[in-house]
């Protein structure tokens, strides 16, 4: 059996999208700003999709600006927000610990040049409060950047009432809603937010496309220079068949949204309710402001990356946490803002599911997961430790 349950890293492009692609990477491949046919026909394909990407998300047409991903439309929101909020004297930016490293490195390289930031708890939860914003705001915050939900373990933050007091307080806010938009609705009025970030390959659509929503009255900055694209604010001749494909996953998943969320929230359901029986093991953050596919678990006693080897020669493709930091040994600093021991997040676990999956797969998951977390923990001298009492368990 081949099962993908990493689909918070990268989905599987659908077909409807792949075929929405062909026509623009074979007969109408022109330039949408020649003048010609092959030009005004890309144009007019460009334009249909940004209307798309517009209405999936309740926005206006010329509210929506394409970008390389998901990274570049979190970089040039975050940008903006800095400079528009320096212009008014007003240097300090509100975060929150567990953000994507496309957020968190941005913040990094502003504090070095003088901004200053504070990144708000999570708590075990794995939710930021919205009194610790109201708490955080200073006479000189000039912008606050939350994601929606977080890509590790899937929380769902309170946008709406975090949109609400900044639109009430004068200050831009921007969200991070790549792991949102197409999994659950997503309405930037309603949100009251004035920036936010979506990623085509993160609900079907190909990689290196995304899209930045913009708020009609804010001054989007620009910082790839070059040709009048995108109303002069992103230079560079656009990702036509991409921009195209992306908007049909979008609006193909959003079609089906209720339907797959309710297949996945059974599969997800019962997930959590076989893996909580293993003894010593956690699932983590909130349940309730949550993605319907995402499960993050930890196990005491053992690695994260054995897990995902092991697994991956059972067939099942999983992740440990973001896939951005495997790869270095580090605990995700997601696991750690939520008040998780170093060893404790070490052995961490995200399935994200999506509608392709089945319950067989997940009946799978549910026999192969504990055989592999007992073979595991059989060969690790932590575990040893913990079993003889020389080591005090955590969950
Ligand atoms: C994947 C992801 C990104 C980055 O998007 P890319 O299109 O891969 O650059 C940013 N933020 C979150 C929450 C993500 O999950």
């Amino acid at each position: 059996m081949k099962i993908y349950v990493d689909n918070a890293a990268t989905t599987k492009m659908s077909q409807r999208a792949i075929q929405a692609m062909m026509p623009y990477l074979d007969g109408v491949y022109g330039n949408p700003s020649s003048l010609h046919t092959y030009g005004q026909e890309a144009a007019e394909a460009l334009e249909n999709a940004r209307e798309a990407v517009a209405k999936a998300i309740g926005a206006e047409a010329n509210e929506i600006y394409f970008t390389s991903g998901g990274t570049e439309a979190d970089n040039q929101a975050i940008l903006t927000g800095a400079i528009l909020g320096e212009r008014k004297g007003k240097k300090h930016i509100i975060s929150s610990k567990f953000e994507h490293h496309a957020v968190l490195n941005t913040l990094k390289q502003l504090e070095k040049q003088g901004f200053t930031v504070t990144l708000l708890e999570v708590y075990e939860n794995g939710l930021v409060r919205l009194e610790d914003v109201k708490q955080a705001i200073r006479e000189d915050t000039g912008f606050v950047t939350i994601m929606m939900a977080n890509n590790e373990i899937g929380t769902i933050q309170p946008i709406r009432e975090i949109g609400a007091l900044c639109r009430e307080r004068g200050i831009l806010f921007h969200t991070d809603a790549v792991q949102a938009v197409g999994h659950i609705p997503v309405d930037v009025k309603k949100l009251k937010v004035d920036l936010l970030s979506l990623s085509g390959h993160k609900f079907h659509g190909p990689k290196g496309v995304g899209a930045l929503y913009v708020r009609k009255s804010v001054p989007l900055q620009k910082f790839i220079t070059g040709g009048a694209q995108e109303r002069g604010k992103r230079a560079g001749t656009e990702n036509i068949p991409g921009i195209v494909a992306m908007a049909e996953a979008l609006q193909e998943s959003i079609e089906n949204l209720s339907e797959s969320q309710n297949h996945i929230l059974s599969m997800r359901d019962r997930l959590i309710e076989k893996l909580r029986e293993i003894p010593h093991s956690k699932v983590n953050g909130d349940l309730q402001y949550h993605l319907p596919g995402t499960v993050n678990m930890c196990f005491e006693g053992i690695e994260g990356e054995s897990m995902l080897l092991l697994l991956d020669a059972k067939g099942i493709a999983a992740s440990s946490g973001s896939a951005c930091t495997s790869g270095s040994l580090d605990p995700s600093h997601v696991l750690l803002a939520l008040g998780l021991p170093h060893e404790v997040a070490h052995g961490s676990l995200r399935l994200s599911l999506d509608a392709a999956n089945t319950q067989e797969e997940v009946t799978y998951i549910c026999e192969v997961l504990p055989e592999v977390v007992a073979y595991l923990r059989s060969i690790s001298p932590v575990w040893e430790e913990l079993e003889k009492g020389e080591r005090k368990h955590v969950i």
